[in-house]
């Protein structure tokens, strides 16, 4: 079959409050990753596009930060209620252009949703300070006041939930928001578009606008842009961070890791194994937490690699939409072989493939790769250094828990991190000791709950701010404090002193 035996779907912005056709001429090819074929042409904005988009949604920002708190969280409850009814049709949406297996997409949205839950109590979130009495007749108190207009750029491996970090607070807080979400599968944010309008957002209040590079370096330049929210991969991220603090933009700009799995010799090997399998391969290894690294202390390493190889053959690899998989394809042909040229190369420097995913084979032209184990991996090797983000599983056999935490801290990343052990007292040391932003303790992808805030250290953020949860809600507002007296007019006066507690 060539790749476009279908006809693929036209994919536009959402302006306004409705889809609405590039004008730009320019688009790009979303694929189904399960079959290989074209199934959408992607618009891609122009410069000129995002200005009016810029517009649009400024105007709209102005009326929807005087909407009362009360009105704002009615919605965000009423978008709960709506994405929760349609979970099954946006997983769908998902599957189609990512390839993730329907419960795993089902998974994301459920995170997703943790976020709209938070968003819901937006009334407490926003309350400020009050200090009655801070001097003679004088009241001091604080507030936090939308930014204006905020942008999204997000990536391809969380269609849904990645979003919906940004959307629900942002929004909440009284900003008007822009998604510029990844070209390679941007169908899941005109299903939310669709559900926000549902719920009740006004027209121009949330937009998505697609495109490439020349789309975010508009927004990052654009002067009624006022904040920007950013996740992806960490050259970008780096570059969005510096243009974007440039141009006078905060940013938070969260980039990629390599997530390492620190298993102690007293550690139960079988519950070891069943979560390094489960957070190496789902969603074909191709999340920014899952564990890409094992590091097997001393004697634990030959049961634990074989504890892991002999889970892998029982796993089911195949199209998203069949509920017997287990895992789905990768998000493009190139990617798959890149993946699979980190098999070779790790062979070709020395390691051990333990199972190849290479030699699995898969009917049709979908971009399938089997999972991989790769063993006796050192820290020179390239599918060591890189992320790989695909279903490869390194295992580096290290003699102590210092060396393990050396290899830890000195890696480039510091995204997520676990720790397998028995040992209370290990565990804490070890929590204290790692230089990465988020810690498992017998739990092999730490996402914190919504409550909390996301973000990674090192090479794995820029910019000061979390994602998500109170941090989320400090990012998306600016705080202003109010020092106020009603005097007497009797008792004026002029004083050039500075002023202070009298
Ligand atoms: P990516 O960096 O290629 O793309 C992310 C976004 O940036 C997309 O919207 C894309 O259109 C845009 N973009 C791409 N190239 C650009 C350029 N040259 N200039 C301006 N914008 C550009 O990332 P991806 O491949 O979509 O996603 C995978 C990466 O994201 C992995 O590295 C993964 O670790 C990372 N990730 C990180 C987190 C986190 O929370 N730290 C979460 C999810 C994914």
């Amino acid at each position: 079959m060539t790749e476009t035996a279908i006809k693929p779907a036209t994919i536009s912005h959402w302006l306004n409050g409705k889809p609405t056709a590039g004008t730009s001429g320019r688009s790009a090819k979303v694929y189904n990753p399960a079959t290989g074929q074209v199934q959408g042409l992607v618009d891609l904005a122009s410069v000129e596009e995002i200005d009016a988009a810029v517009g649009a949604a400024s105007a709209a920002a102005k009326k929807w930060r005087l909407v009362p708190l009360s009105k704002r969280a009615e919605i965000m409850f009423r978008f709960r209620a709506l994405i929760d009814a349609r979970r099954d049709d946006l997983a769908r949406i998902l599957t189609r252009e990512h390839g993730k297996v329907h419960a795993d997409a089902l998974g994301e949205i459920a995170r997703g949703i943790e976020n709209v839950d938070f968003a819901c109590g937006i009334p407490s979130l926003l309350k400020g300070g009050y200090s009655e009495g801070a001097s003679t007749g004088v009241d001091v108190y604080s507030i936090q006041q939308p930014l204006g207009v905020v942008a999204g750029i997000t990536p391809f491996n969380f269609p849904a939930m990645v979003p919906l970090w940004m959307i629900a607070n942002a929004l909440a807080c009284g900003n008007a928001f822009i998604l510029k979400p990844s070209e390679r599968d941007p169908s899941a944010s005109l299903f939310i578009a669709e559900l926000l309008k549902a719920a009740g957002i006004p027209d121009g209040v949330f937009t998505v606008i697609h495109g490439d590079k020349m789309a975010v370096d508009a927004l990052l330049e654009h002067p009624g842009i006022a904040a920007v929210s950013f996740v992806g991969s960490t050259p970008i991220a780096r570059y969005i961070y510096q243009k974007g603090t440039e141009h006078g933009k905060r940013v938070q700009a969260l980039g990629g890791a390599k997530n390492h799995m620190l298993v102690l010799p007293d550690a139960d090997v079988n519950m070891a194994a069943d979560a390094a399998v489960s957070a190496a391969y789902g969603s074909a290894g191709e999340r920014c937490m899952a564990i890409s690294v094992v590091l097997a202390v001393g004697e634990v390493g030959d049961e634990l690699v074989g504890a892991i190889a002999g889970r892998l053959p029982a796993l089911k690899v195949g199209p998203g939409s069949d509920p017997a998989n287990e895992m789905g394809p990768l998000i493009s042909r190139e990617h798959r072989d890149k993946v699979a040229g980190y098999i070779a190369s790790a062979e070709a420097q020395g390691a051990t493939v333990v199972v190849d995913g290479r030699a699995q084979s898969f009917e049709g032209d979908g971009f399938f790769l089997g999972v991989s184990l790769l063993d006796h991996v050192t820290e020179n090797m390239d599918a060591y250094r890189d992320e790989i983000f695909g279903p490869v599983l390194c295992v580096v056999r290290v003699p102590s828990y210092e060396e393990g935490l050396r290899l830890i801290n000195e890696n480039e990343f510091g995204n997520g991190t676990a720790i397998f052990t028995r040992d209370g007292g290990a565990a804490r040391q070890f929590q204290f000791e790692c230089q990465v932003g988020m810690v498992g303790v017998n739990v092999p992808i730490p996402v914190p709950v919504a409550y909390y805030s996301f973000g990674g250290w090192k090479a794995s953020l820029f910019g000061d701010t979390h994602m998500y949860g109170p941090e989320g809600i400090r990012f998306y507002t600016r705080s202003k404090v109010i020092t106020s007296r009603w005097p007497d007019p009797a008792s004026s006066r002029i004083d050039l002193g500075f002023p202070h507690n009298k």
